[in-house]
């Protein structure tokens, strides 16, 4: 295997700045993950690869983000099958850390607050939670500076490498709370959306699925469905008639849906003229939650016409 697994902040800067200089790179991507890998975290890997001379994966399950510590006890952890995929992906580097490593004097005291945005849809279902992922993400951002690496020992002849990182737009709310941290904190970082990746049946895929029985899969189905009728009726520009796809979603069984709405893509906040009766016009995100049996889903669509 070519990829290389470390598991300290002082690995990471040392071998990251050994890669640059080796590869004589000019450009360093980053792709934070919580392992449990499948195709959706490969697209961000291949992103990164393809535009990028040296890529860093992180494998870290954040005990910040999860209000519930028997979710954080039962997340899957893979780590082997997490490496064959990244080696495959042609990611370099695969940093690892314990959580001591990582919060080294216990839960941080100062974090990142997500604000307004961070409150609502799943922030209103899961009180602290995007706090908990951009203070990781954050830190994550701050381990993987390829000048961090540079002033390690490294050196790549002249000017700081360019940086990027890539998230999921499948988490379209994490993706909008980054981008707005990084612009509004100044990461130097370029932050790249990664288009959601999706099973041949439509069901976005997601570390949780696994747990999820066949009839409750079958179930899931609902949401991508009502989320391709708006994607199809937003292009032809008719009327978008958010309830009937509602209330297709709430016809099935199995699924208790929390919310489904129609919000700018950048503000989160809902476009309540512009997804009832009259024809959709401009951009928009259809954004979805709901319990499938014991697993909780979220996908989104983005819109246009
Ligand atoms: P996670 O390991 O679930 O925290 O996800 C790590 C990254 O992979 C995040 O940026 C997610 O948005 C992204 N991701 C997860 N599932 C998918 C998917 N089905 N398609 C694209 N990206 C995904």
């Amino acid at each position: 295997m070519a990829v290389k697994l470390v598991t300290t902040v002082q690995e990471l800067h040392s071998e990251g700045a050994r890669l640059l200089a080796a590869k004589r790179g000019t450009s360093q991507g980053l792709v934070p993950t919580m392992g449990a890998l499948h195709e959706g975290h490969a697209a961000l890997a291949r992103a990164a690869v393809e535009q990028n001379d040296v890529v860093v994966a992180t494998i870290f399950v954040n005990p910040l983000q999860f209000g519930d510590a028997l979710d954080l006890d039962r997340y899957p952890r893979t780590l082997e099958a997490d490496l064959a995929l990244l080696d495959r992906e042609g990611v370099d580097l695969v940093f690892a850390p314990s959580v001591d490593e990582v919060y080294p004097g216990g839960e941080p005291l100062v974090r990142v607050t997500s604000g307004r945005l961070g409150e609502k849809w799943e922030g209103a279902s899961r009180p602290g939670h995007f706090d908990g992922a951009l203070t990781v993400v954050a830190k994550l951002l701050h381990y993987g500076l390829p000048a961090a690496g540079l002033a390690a020992g490294g050196g790549t002849g002249g000017g700081l490498p360019a940086y990027r990182a890539y998230f999921g737009q499948k988490d379209a709310q994490q993706l909008a709370l980054v981008r707005r941290m990084v612009a509004d904190l100044n990461f130097p970082v370029e932050v790249v959306g990664v288009p959601t990746v999706r099973a041949a049946d439509g069901l976005a895929l997601s570390s949780r699925n696994r747990f999820l029985s066949p009839e409750e899969r079958e179930g899931a189905l609902v949401l991508s469905r009502a989320l391709r009728l708006l994607e199809e009726r937003a292009h032809a520009r008719e009327p978008l008639d958010l309830e009937s796809a509602q209330a297709l979603v709430e016809s099935q069984p199995l699924v208790a849906l929390d919310y489904f709405d129609v919000v700018d893509p950048a503000t989160l906040e809902p476009l309540a003229e512009n997804c009832r009766e009259t024809p959709f016009r401009g951009e928009g995100l259809a954004l979805i939650a709901a319990k499938v049996g014991p697993v909780r889903l979220i996908d989104n669509m983005p819109l246009s016409s």
